[in-house]
């Protein structure tokens, strides 16, 4: 039987934001991971300078060796529809790889690893957990994603009746002659909505990387819209024609959309597992990370002592941060106010204002402080 102070099940950016954190305070942390790192993950790779932030990643040791696109403005509209162009006079988000970023972040945190091997069970042993009956720890943390196991532990009832995001997404290298025909600028993303306003499109090129996908509120005219997207950018000449079709999915929970329990006696979630992607904007890396960062304060207080009423400061952090599950920070726009925004998704200043600083850069809301 193998012993550590904490279990993270799954090295996404919140399970290694998490690690990072607390083996900064040495405790000593494994991580679990069903996948071998380098891998892939379903997502157009946009980042916000808070995550940078928070992280303290070195920008120049990072861009050294990966793909960190600087964006410095957007082209916004509506599938079909005019689009606007938003320039800032500073970089206000970053385009990454995933399976860069991640790796990059997994590596950093200093925890011990075990890699290509998923959580299967959980015990209770008196005050501590056995995970596959062969590693005993006081404390689970969940970090497995939308369909993480810990979650489904705790009682979440996963794809069943949650209403989750259904995205679909592509990255791939670019040949000399799709890099001609591409007319998305590495520095400007293009997003979008679809002309019910119940999800949107983007096309995100990093460096030779081009990045298209679209997510929706509803998976049954998923493969529809993405068709209709793809084609509407093939025929306004924005990317090449012989893109490639095999499109990834993947599901997520939008933050008060559906409410998981955040933690139990020995056990917290975070990231996609706790269900907190911004409602606005469908940005989960932001809150996976300050999940992660909010829970390793939690516990390091919490010092050994890990019984539910311990870790409930942890749920208070996240309330104070993105509003309680009921009434989410910055919630969804009501149907009336969806309605008004398709008809001014041209106009600049409410581009600019509302759906760019306010829904999609949380321009309002600094970086997380950790000490
Ligand atoms: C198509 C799409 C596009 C997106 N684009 C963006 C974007 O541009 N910017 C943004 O901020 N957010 C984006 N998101 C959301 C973002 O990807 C997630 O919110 C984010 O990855 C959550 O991080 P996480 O660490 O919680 O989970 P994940 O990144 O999903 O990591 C979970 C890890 O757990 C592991 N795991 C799963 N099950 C098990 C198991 N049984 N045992 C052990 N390990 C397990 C997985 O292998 C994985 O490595 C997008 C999502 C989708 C679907």
């Amino acid at each position: 039987m193998e012993n550590c102070d904490a279990l993270i099940v799954g090295g996404g950016p919140a399970g290694s934001s998490c690690a990072w954190q607390l083996r900064s305070h040495g405790l000593d942390v494994m991580v679990m991971d069903k996948s071998t790192f380098p891998r892939d993950k379903v997502c157009a790779g946009w980042i916000t300078p808070a995550v940078t932030e928070a992280l303290q990643l070195d920008h120049e040791d990072y861009a050294r060796r990966h793909v960190m696109q600087p964006i410095t403005a957007f082209r916004t509209g509506l599938i079909d529809g005019g689009d606007v162009e938003t320039r800032y006079p500073t970089t206000v988000s970053y385009g990454i790889r995933r399976r860069e970023l991640d790796n990059y972040l997994l590596q950093r945190s200093g925890a011990r690893l075990r890699q290509g091997e998923a959580l299967k069970s959980l015990q209770r042993d008196g005050t501590r957990w056995i995970a596959n009956g062969a590693i005993s720890t006081p404390l689970v943390i969940g970090a497995g994603g939308h369909f993480c196991p810990v979650a489904r532990f705790m009682g979440a009832k996963l794809g069943a009746t949650e209403p989750a995001i259904a995205a679909k997404e592509i990255e791939f290298e670019m040949t000399p002659a799709q890099r001609d025909d591409c007319r998305v600028r590495g520095d400007t993303p293009e997003l979008y909505f679809c002309p019910d306003l119940k999800g949107y499109g983007w096309c995100f090129r990093k460096g030779n990387y081009l990045n298209i996908g679209l997510g929706r509120e509803d998976n049954h005219l998923l493969s529809e819209q993405l068709g209709n997207f793809c084609d509407f950018l093939k025929q306004r000449g924005r990317i090449p024609r012989d893109i490639p079709d095999n499109f990834h999915g993947h599901a997520y929970l939008l933050y008060g959309h559906s409410v998981r329990k955040q933690l139990d006696d020995g056990m917290l979630l975070v990231g996609d597992a706790a269900g907190l992607a911004y409602p606005q904007s469908g940005e989960g890396i932001r809150p996976a990370v300050e999940s992660g960062l909010m829970a390793a304060a939690t516990i390091i207080e919490a010092n050994g002592d890990y019984r539910r009423q311990q870790l409930q400061p942890y749920a208070n952090r996240l309330a104070a941060r993105f509003g309680t599950a009921a009434a989410p920070a910055g919630a969804d726009p009501s149907p009336l106010r969806k309605f008004l925004a398709g008809k001014l998704l041209g106009n600049r200043w409410f581009t600019r204002h509302v759906v760019l600083d306010r829904w999609f850069l949380h321009a309002n809301q600094a970086a997380l402080q950790t000490t």
